[in-house]
């Protein structure tokens, strides 16, 4: 598979930035607002924006059992901040009815940073990015959650330093992605890349498990 399709989630939030950002990590970036598209995709970011709102839309449409069971059978992930949330087994500080897709093996803090710094930016160092000439990563948090807990198969990418305590703000399980923070804000697009990488990588093993033809 050369170009992997990756659907970006368009019930709410930062789409536009996303399909953006794809497309110039080397992916055919598509919608996905109906069940069906959900079926015809290699891979699907969890925009950021309003993870309520986009939880609330996705049982409206439909789409909460559709995309939780491709999460189940092993289609890669990515969210980032609202997105975050959504991929979280577990959510703290959630609204009353709020859900989550689930199938990331953390625990969420929605709205983490507090009021004062509701906004900010800062460089981070993020693992395992590609052409990663040690560059840091200039990450962009708005109202961002952070990680307070995370399962034994969850690796740390990277952390933030906050009130004195560091704070996990990038994970991976295997095949999901989440970070706190929005890559799809800025110029660099390291964050994409290493997912579309992963999509191509995940891709190229089930083609050689089910003999299925390159795109
Ligand atoms: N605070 C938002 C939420 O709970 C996330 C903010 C964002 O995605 N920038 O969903």
């Amino acid at each position: 598979m050369v170009t992997p399709r990756v659907g970006v989630l368009a019930l709410q939030g930062d789409v536009r930035e996303h399909v953006r950002a794809l497309t110039l990590a080397g992916a055919e970036a598509v919608l996905v607002r109906r069940p069906e598209e959900v079926e015809a995709v290699d891979a699907l970011v969890l925009p950021g924006g309003e993870s309520t709102t986009i939880d609330r839309l996705s049982r409206v449409f439909g789409l909460r059992e559709p995309v939780r069971r491709r999460i189940a059978e092993g289609m890669p992930v990515y969210g980032s901040c609202a997105g975050m949330i959504l991929l979280a087994d577990r959510v703290l500080d959630g609204h009353r009815d709020q859900q989550t897709l689930g199938g990331l093996d953390i625990t969420v803090r929605r709205n983490a940073f507090g009021r004062q710094v509701d906004s900010f930016e800062c460089d981070l160092s993020v693992s395992g990015l590609p052409d990663d000439h040690g560059q840091p990563y200039r990450a962009v948090f708005i109202r961002a959650p952070w990680v307070e807990q995370v399962g034994a198969g969850v690796e740390v990418l990277a952390t933030v330093e906050h009130g004195g305590t560091s704070h996990v703000v990038a994970v991976r399980q295997g095949s999901l992605l989440a970070t706190s923070f929005h890559p799809e804000m800025t110029e660099d697009h390291r964050v994409h890349a290493f997912f579309v990488d992963l999509v191509r990588a995940q891709s190229g093993s089930r083609s050689d498990d089910n003999g299925e033809g390159h795109r």
